[in-house]
Formats: structure tokens, C-alpha cells, sequence
């Protein structure tokens, strides 16, 4: 969601932050100085500093790209070495299904 409007009643303009070494898209108020940070990139900035649990940085094998799944996923879902996943892509987002090999 984009914030236009500061509780000062100031402007907000686009601009980019350095926070903690990670370069974050905020909204500056342009009277106050205030910050606004949208919730997509709080989360993006949770997964660059390793806070979040749930996710993982893709790397590169080869010319493939791969992603490891996290213990508490593997677990839950009871996925075993050799199982596949069925990748179902929506507008925005891909949902990953678990599809047991027995
Ligand atoms: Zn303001």
C-alpha cells in the first residue's frame, strides 16, 4: 500500500534508505522526515538479515537454481528425500505443492 499521507499532513515521496547494510524502498515525508515502511518490505528486510524462519536464499548448482526446505516445513508436511514438488503459479505468487513419491 502506498502512503501519500503523513500524519503532519505532509507529502511522502518515494525514496531509498540504507538500513543495517540493507537497501530498503520507503516513503520520506518530505515536511517531517517521518518513515514509512510497507509491510512487503519489512518482510523483505527480515529474510535479508536471517530473521525469518521460513525462508531460504536461492542458489546456483550448475545452471540450475535450488532451494533447500526448512526442518519445520519438512516436517509438518512428513516430505522425504526423493519426494517432488508441484509448483502451481497464481498473478503473484507460486504455491508449492508437496507431492509424496509412496
Ligand atoms: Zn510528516
Amino acid at each position: 500500500m502506498k502512503i501519500t499521507k503523513c500524519f503532519c499532513g505532509g507529502v511522502t515521496n518515494d525514496t531509498k534508505i540504507l538500513k543495517n547494510g540493507v537497501k530498503m524502498k520507503v516513503q520520506k515525508c518530505a515536511k517531517c522526515g517521518e518513515i514509512y515502511v510497507s509491510g512487503s518490505e519489512m518482510l523483505r528486510y527480515d529474510i535479508i538479515k536471517g530473521k525469518s524462519s521460513i525462508a531460504r536464499k536461492i542458489r546456483k548448482s550448475g545452471d540450475s537454481l535450488i532451494v533447500t526446505m526448512p526442518k519445520q516445513i519438512v516436517d509438518k508436511f512428513g516430505v522425504h528425500n526423493g519426494d517432488f514438488v508441484a509448483f502451481e503459479p497464481n498473478e503473484k505468487e507460486i504455491k508449492i505443492k508437496i507431492v509424496h513419491a509412496e
